[in-house]
């Protein structure tokens, strides 16, 4: 993992940041930046959450990966624009990596922005993109420890989705002790519970964020 934070480095960002949050505020886009662990199931996510408002919200998504294109190609099957930022290694997307990714869009026809940050717990969470609103993710099979070791992603979160819902008969994951966690470390966290895999939850988590992106936050 790279060594990347200091201050004058997370001042700049901020300032960058508010550029972007401001161009899209002018182009009256809502950006939304989804972070997890590798393997938390953001992309397939991301495809269930196309598909059921593609036809009433145009969509763009940035793909941030450490490597590859794979995510990105499967979103671009979906018919929506899609860039992908490879990070070559990188373990986050900074602001300055968003602002010079927005170029590539048509903001004028455009009215929702998903980020699919680096599947990383850490780091993402320190760098402010302009969003409007940050959505973490956590699958049931990843355990219940990761809420209070990796604290500040979800502190910053405005909702946590709660995904694999369907495999919790299989593991150890206690819905009991996720919810008591995380209210304490967020006590205005909301949770969704899901299942992109069988669609379980999906279309509540899709009215939350129509709600969401027309209110406009
Ligand atoms: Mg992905
Ligand atoms: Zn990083």
């Amino acid at each position: 993992m790279q060594i990347h934070v200091g201050t004058p480095i997370l001042d700049h960002n901020e300032t960058q940041a508010r550029r972007n949050n401001q161009l899209l505020k002018e182009k009256n886009i809502f950006m939304i930046n989804v972070m997890s662990s590798p393997g938390a199931g953001k992309t397939t996510l991301l495809e269930k959450t196309i598909d059921i408002l593609k036809d009433k919200i145009r969509i763009a998504v940035i793909e941030g990966d450490l490597a590859t294109a794979q995510d990105a190609e499967r979103i671009a099957e979906k018919g929506v624009p899609v860039v992908q930022i490879n990070t070559n290694g990188g373990c986050h997307l900074d602001a300055n990596m968003i602002a010079k990714t927005l170029g590539n869009f048509d903001l004028d026809n455009l009215d929702l922005m998903i980020i699919e940050n680096v599947g990383n717990l850490v780091c993402p969470a320190e760098f402010n993109l302009g969003e409007d609103l940050r959505v973490s993710l956590l699958s049931t099979t990843e355990g219940n420890d990761k809420i209070t070791k990796y604290p500040v992603i979800f502190r910053q979160s405005h909702l946590l989705i709660v995904n694999k819902i369907d495999l919790v008969p299989y593991t150890d994951f206690s819905m009991e002790r996720l919810y008591n966690d995380a209210k304490l470390i967020n006590s205005a966290l909301e949770i969704l519970e899901t299942s992109a895999r069988t669609g379980q939850g999906i279309e509540e988590w899709c009215a939350w964020l129509e709600k969401a992106s027309k209110s406009k936050v």
